[in-house]
């Protein structure tokens, strides 16, 4: 049955780590490996049932193969999880086993911080193996990356604008921000800084004060965001917000926004297409934080971290390209920029083995 999954899914290994001192149970998923090695984040996560945890770590590997390929990295896609609760179950142990079973692999899979999962866990795994990134700046890490994210976003959305309305002119227009979060924040000022007249909302209510203080946004209620006059709707907060009673609700043109996954559903996305409405797939707009992080691996540097985050213009511009030459919509035409990559990049070389840079596998925490 788990042999039937990983060949549909396409994956290439799946490695169940077992620690029974350490209480650890943890699954790492790699998707695919053509274009580098494996990135993607550690999640831990009070799962139901195994099962569950398998279908997430499948789920989520796969996507940052299709991430990291649209962003133009040399990396493939990979994810772990530790089944447990991050509330009380995280010990130096679990960590620690942890990072020996990333290690085994020897650079086949570079984890980083998930949901539940902070910079001073990561501190742990980095004892034990070199292969991993996000860890604390002290270590050559590269920080918190949420102000890479919203500038990459920023890119992503002038994209869009230019797609749309055939000019990038940000100040323009008007936008509806969904989540005044780490990214969302930042997003806010820089449309700010173009001068743009933008509606906030937060379940947070100093958050959404902070913007309107600090940032002169206009407030607005968490259900009366889909009901505004923006031409622009950017969530940046959860995702699937983006469904049939939403859709029919926004005045938008332009979807951009933070957010992971914010589709409801791919029919969903199907129907945004007809409305006419121009979407950049949300895994497009915010590699940003996965780009920052990559690199870490030849040691970090801001410089090219700012430069890297303004080829998402390039990006979501070709997606639109894409989606326009083959009449389908852009979150599909996403998924097939990345797999045109993976094919071309793929003739190139060979699968991928191990060989990171030498410096980065000399790392350690301690
Ligand atoms: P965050 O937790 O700092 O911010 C999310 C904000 O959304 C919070 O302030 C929260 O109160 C608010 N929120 C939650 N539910 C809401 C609702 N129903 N209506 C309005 N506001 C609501 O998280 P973040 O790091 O800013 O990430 C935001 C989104 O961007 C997430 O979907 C995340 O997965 C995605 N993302 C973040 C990064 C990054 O660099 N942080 C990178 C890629 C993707």
């Amino acid at each position: 049955m788990i042999f039937e999954t990983i060949a549909n899914t396409g994956h290439e290994e799946v490695v169940f780590c077992h620690n029974k001192d350490a209480g650890l149970k943890a699954i790492i998923a790699i998707h695919n490996t053509v274009l580098g090695p494996s990135l993607g984040g550690l999640r831990m996560w009070p799962y139901k049932s195994e099962q569950e945890a398998i279908n997430d770590v499948l789920r989520l590997s796969r996507g940052m193969t299709y991430k990291n390929a649209v962003a133009g990295l040399n990396l493939g896609g990979g994810k772990a999880v530790i089944i447990g609760d991050p509330a009380k179950d995280k010990s130096e142990a679990l960590f620690r086993a942890f990072g020996r079973f990333v290690n085994s692999l020897n650079g086949r899979y570079i984890t980083a911080e998930d949901v539940g999962i902070d910079v001073n866990d990561m501190e742990w795994v980095f004892r034990e193996t070199s292969f991993v990134t996000g860890v604390h700046q002290v270590h050559g890490g590269s920080g918190d990356p949420s102000p890479f994210t919203a500038f990459g976003t920023l890119q992503g959305l002038m994209a869009s604008l230019n797609a749309c309305f055939g000019n990038e002119d940000v100040g323009k227009y008007s936008y509806a921000v969904q989540g005044a979060g780490h990214v969302g924040m930042e997003f806010i000022k820089l449309l700010r800084e173009h001068d743009a007249k933008v509606y906030v909302t937060d379940i947070n209510k100093q958050l959404v004060q902070r913007a309107v203080d600090d940032y002169g946004c206009t407030a607005v209620g968490l259900d009366e965001i889909y009901d505004t006059d923006a031409e622009v709707y950017s969530p940046c907060a959860l995702g699937g917000t983006i469904t049939m009673e939403t859709l029919g609700r926004l005045k938008c043109k332009v979807i951009c926004g933070a957010a992971n996954n914010q589709l409801a559903s791919n029919e969903i996305g199907d129907e945004v297409s007809r409305r006419g409405l121009f979407y950049a797939p949300d895994y497009a707009v915010n590699a940003g934080g996965v780009m920052n992080i990559s690199l870490e691996i030849d040691g970090y540097n801001r410089e090219r971290a700012m430069r890297m985050m303004r080829t998402i213009y390039h990006n979501v511009s070709r997606i639109f390209e894409i989606a326009k030459r083959d009449g389908i919509p852009t979150y599909l035409a996403a998924d097939r920029l990345a797999e045109e990559r993976i094919s071309t990049i793929g003739k190139l070389r060979l699968p991928h083995l191990s060989a990171v840079a030498p410096s980065f596998q000399g790392r350690r925490g301690n």
